[in-house]
């Protein structure tokens, strides 16, 4: 008779399983990491956020994630492999993987002139709902799921682990709501931005280290910038238009440049240092604009030669058609217009009406620099906007550049939910 001695001292915790109620198994299987709730069967009461599940077709495993009862999305896929169980290991090897791709390919590689990149994208690094944005010494974290809470403090030490820090800064988390989710793991591009300047709550809190400074100072492609990681939008700025950033500024030298939705200035500093002879900012978030003059100071350039308002971008562009007034570079980089699918047709809507405001703006020559962050408005589409909006204003647009999101924020080919962001610069041509 075997000793009680000989029994494995680890017993195995047998795993929530939940069965597919509808054919997902092969979208599963090809590599999608969402499970809606309609998608299967319905779960224990009582199953805790985070709880690891395994997701089953007619009993076979298919794929183990995390639990969120709160989401329509149930379960967030981490693994396809039924030996990998989800321990602090586990959270660990997938940040070094994803801290390995930036530093392979990203602004790790010349931190003299970028010290800011997104160090996990979600869904694009096989670790769903995470994004962590890196600002100089400090790691800003943002859960899109409640299910991640439990997991946040592996996810913290794994960063430590392979990144020097001085500090792990954590951004408020959704309390869950019945989202549909965007490209951005989940939009929350509406955060009200303060109505004022001045000092504005902080939305999250220290999890390890240092607390941050106010503001974290940083660089991108050689630029200064002012990040405010506890009150800003998002993680505190918006590293995926880093490129795109950079890519404007050929398009400056010389030009009367209008950004509109300009956030801290991000783009506007591009165009300013690449020659412009004045840049006017527009947004409704006041803090932010009072970031974008600190930006401006920061890089030597005298913030009283250049406009800084605080208004709503369409009531902006009809006052500026009432006074006949021109922009040869106009910046077009407004927040998620479709959040979910039923939305997209008045997305589309609102892009053709926004564009059409903004070109006229635009002389002969000028240039449109346009973006869109929604995940569920295509690239044909979104130029299918700006096409009637073209239309309409009696111009036939030149396409001179079609931009996606940088290697730090990497799109799973199963995942097209993933492949958010567009930017499209266009030129209208001399009468
Ligand atoms: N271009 C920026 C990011 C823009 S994010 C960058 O490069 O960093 C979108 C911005 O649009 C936010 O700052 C938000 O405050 C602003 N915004 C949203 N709706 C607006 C509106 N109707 N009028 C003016 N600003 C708006």
């Amino acid at each position: 008779m075997r000793r009680r001695a000989f029994a494995p001292r680890v017993r195995r915790v047998q795993s929530v399983k939940l069965e597919l109620v509808k054919d997902l198994a092969r979208h599963l299987r090809a590599g999608h990491p969402w499970v809606y709730r309609r998608g299967i069967e319905k779960a224990p009461a009582g199953l805790a956020a985070g709880s690891i599940v395994d997701v089953m077709d007619r009993g076979r495993f298919v794929a183990r994630g995390y639990y969120d009862p709160l989401s329509a999305i149930a379960v967030r896929v981490l693994t396809r492999d039924p030996a990998e169980a989800v321990t602090q290991l586990f959270w660990r090897k997938r940040v070094a993987r994803a801290v390995a791709l930036r530093r392979a390919f990203t602004p790790f590689a010349d931190p003299v002139q970028t010290d800011c990149a997104r160090l996990v994208h979600g869904e694009g690094d096989g670790l769903p709902g995470v994004v962590v944005d890196l600002y100089g010494k400090w790691a800003v974290i943002k859960l899109y799921s409640a299910g991640l809470a439990p997991h946040r403090s592996a996810i913290v030490e794994a960063l430590r682990g392979e990144v020097a820090l001085d500090g792990v800064y954590g951004r408020d988390e959704p309390a869950g709501r019945g989202d549909e989710g965007d490209g951005e793991a989940v939009p929350d591009e509406d955060e009200p931005g303060a109505e004022r300047a001045g000092h504005r709550p902080a939305r999250g809190q220290v999890l390890w280290g240092a607390e941050p400074p106010d503001p974290i100072v940083v660089r991108e492609n050689g630029v200064a910038l002012a990040v405010d990681v506890r009150a800003g939008q998002k993680t505190g700025f918006f590293l995926d238009q880093r490129e795109n950033r950079l890519a404007l500024r050929r398009y400056a030298k010389g030009r009367r440049v209008l950004n509109c939705f300009s956030y801290s200035g991000g783009f506007s500093l591009q165009a300013a240092l690449g020659g412009a002879r004045e840049v006017t900012s527009v947004d409704r978030d006041e803090a932010a604009l009072a970031l974008a003059r600190k930006n401006f100071e920061l890089n030597g350039l005298d913030p009283g030669r250049h406009g800084f308002i605080g208004a709503d971008v369409l009531e902006f562009l009809a006052q500026k058609k009432g006074e006949k007034a021109h922009y040869d570079l106009i910046v077009l980089d407004p927040p998620a217009y479709a959040k979910t699918q039923k939305a997209v047709p008045a997305a589309l809507d609102g892009y053709a009406s926004l564009h059409r405001a903004a070109l006229a703006l635009l002389p002969p020559g000028g240039i449109l620099a346009t973006a869109s962050c929604s995940a569920r408005v295509s690239a044909d589409e979104f130029t299918g906007a700006i096409k009637e909006a073209a239309t309409k204003s009696g111009l036939n647009l030149q396409l001179l550049e079609e931009r996606r999101q940088p290697p730090d924020h990497p799109v799973l080919l199963a995942f097209p939910e993933g492949r958010y962001l567009k930017f499209l610069v266009f030129r209208r041509p001399e009468d």
